[in-house]
């Protein structure tokens, strides 16, 4: 394959920056893609910066990835060249532990690798992610795309999308619910969007006033601005689930007081600094604090076949390549309507 191009961070401090490299060719059960559009997620923000002591440089970021399939391999069935194909957040796994054979590859026992920043299973390089013109990976851990759906707005359901539809789905969302959202960022918006789409009462919980129309019009039957103690004890023990989606290190207690008996708030979020929890707020009402992340490939399959169905993509404002770092400053200022996605046809 020639040499792919992209932009990459080569220390946790330096802008994101022009960056050349190359990928293998295309074995028998993948295929090569050439890269339309990559969403924004705060996570490649957190990994430019090393805020979780993982990363590693240069590092090509980006793993919300929709493209157009160029070569596939002899023994791949699910696409033709010219169809277009989805990545996520993982690229390989072990294929054949228990939760690989569930389609759990995201909870591989043996550790699923990373579309950037991780060893290649295949050739032992390190993988770059979808800031850059091309892909290759293994049919497996790509994805069709319904074929009504806008592409800009489909990237940020590879990570926005399957790491809010999992949790919702496995705490059985649904009508008859009480169901909190906290943080109306990228996977914030997409949670709004699908908790409502899935019959539940939801009340979007957000630090931000300008959100509150926004919040209303993707679909929260209530909007909370959280710093508001008055309107958030008009809540107390009433939900039956909340996710928080929050990228900043904030209070977990203010929401564990919203929370019925025996409910449960999962954590989606992953601020630098760890939170911490009264386990008296717990024990008080037998309440479960749970973590989720992304989803496995079957479940991906079936919420962008689910967002096909019911015509669900995200909120996007897409910029060109050389934005990248202006993009980082706003979702740092919270100021982005909800993903930030690139056209890649701008790299050039
Ligand atoms: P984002 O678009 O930047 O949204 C984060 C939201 O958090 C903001 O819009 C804001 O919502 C709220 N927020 C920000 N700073 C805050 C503060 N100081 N106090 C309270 N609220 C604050 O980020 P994202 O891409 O949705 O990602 C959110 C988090 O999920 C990140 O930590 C990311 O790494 C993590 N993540 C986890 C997984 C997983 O598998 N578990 C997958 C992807 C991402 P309001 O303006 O409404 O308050
Ligand atoms: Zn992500
Ligand atoms: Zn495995």
């Amino acid at each position: 394959m020639p040499s792919s191009k992209g932009y990459a961070s080569n220390d946790k401090q330096s802008p994101l920056a022009p960056f050349t490299f190359s990928r293998r060719e295309p074995g028998p059960t993948e295929v090569a893609i050439e890269t339309l559009f990559c969403g924004v997620c705060h996570s490649d923000l957190h990994m430019a910066r090393n805020e979780w002591g993982q990363s590693i440089y240069p590092m090509v970021p980006g793993h919300e990835i929709v493209g157009r399939v160029t070569v596939v391999g002899s023994d791949v069935t699910k696409f033709k060249a010219g169809d277009i194909a989805a990545i996520g957040v993982i690229v390989d796994s072990c294929r054949h532990c228990a939760p690989c054979g569930r389609g759990e590859e995201h909870y591989c026992a043996e550790g699923a690798t990373l579309t950037y920043a991780a060893t290649d299973r295949v050739d032992g390089t390190i993988t770059m992610g979808g800031y850059s013109n091309n892909y290759v990976v293994d049919e497996r851990f790509a994805h069709t795309v319904p074929a009504n759906l806008d592409l800009a707005g489909v990237a940020p359901l590879l990570c926005a999308g399957i790491t809010t539809y999992s949790p919702l789905r496995h705490w059985k969302v649904g009508p008859g619910m009480k169901v909190g959202i906290v943080g109306l960022g990228g996977l914030g918006h997409m949670a709004l969007k699908f908790a409502h789409s899935f019959g539940a009462h939801v009340v979007q919980f957000t630090t931000s006033v300008k959100k509150i129309e926004d919040a209303t019009r993707l679909g929260a039957d209530e909007v909370v601005v959280s710093t508001d103690a008055a309107a958030m004890q008009a809540h107390a023990s009433s939900f039956d689930f909340i996710l928080d989606a929050v990228s900043a290190p904030h209070a977990l207690e203010p929401y564990l007081a919203l929370l019925k008996q025996d409910a449960t708030m999962t954590l989606v979020g992953l601020p630098e600094i760890p939170p911490s929890i009264n386990v008296f707020s717990l024990i008080t009402k037998r309440i479960s604090v749970a973590g989720s992340m992304i989803g496995g490939m079957p479940e991906t399959q079936e919420m962008l076949d689910y967002c096909g169905k019911h015509n669900i993509t995200a909120d996007v404002e897409v910029i060109p390549m050389q934005k990248i770092n202006e993009a980082f400053v706003r979702m740092l200022k919270q100021d982005v309507k909800y993903r930030f996605v690139i056209d890649m046809k701008t790299l050039g």
